[in-house]
């Protein structure tokens, strides 16, 4: 088992729209084993393939009850507003408030092929919304409000990227 680095912002793949899975093999399951491992380690309460460079639609999650996988997900439905802290793992050791559905329902596959679906409200409707916009290539910088965004480039572009995020809620 091993640890993977986590790709930061500006780094590429963070960018690309990550590819559907077809068959949930040995690969599938030690990458899901593999990120678990990379996310308790950072620690964050979520972790999608592409912040560890694999372009694949797959991501984990622990938001207090336990190791969860989700293989090929789709939100399908969302309601409400809800303002929360956000962070990111690609994105280290800065936060916004954004607001976001309250609840989502997301579907998608478990590791033993079984259909998942899911109501989630504030964080782990949060957490699913913020790894489904991973998979699609989208970082939280995008969701920020126009002067937040502005706020943020200025500090992104004046740093330099050295490690781990301490927060133990990012995502
Ligand atoms: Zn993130």
């Amino acid at each position: 088992m091993a640890i993977f680095p986590i790709r930061v912002f500006g780094d590429p793949v963070l960018r690309q729209r990550a590819v559907e899975i077809e068959e949930i093999d040995g690969k599938i399951v030690r990458l899901s084993e593999e990120m678990l491992e990379t996310m308790y380690a950072a620690p964050g309460v979520g972790l999608a393939a592409p912040q560890v460079g694999i372009e694949r639609r797959i991501f984990v999650y622990d938001v207090g009850e336990g190791p969860m996988t989700v293989i090929n997900p789709e939100i399908v439905e969302s309601r409400g507003e809800w303002e929360y802290e956000e962070g990111c793992l690609s994105v280290p050791d800065l936060h916004w408030l954004i607001v976001r559905p309250k609840e989502v329902h997301l579907v998608g596959h478990d590791l033993q092929g079984n259909e998942l679906s899911i109501e989630a409200d504030e964080l782990l409707g949060r957490v699913f919304q913020h790894e489904l916009d991973h998979l699609d290539g989208i970082l939280l910088l995008e969701r920020l409000e126009r002067d937040q965004r502005k706020q943020a480039m200025r500090v992104l572009r004046a740093r330099a990227f050295s490690g781990s995020a301490e927060a133990s809620r990012d995502a």
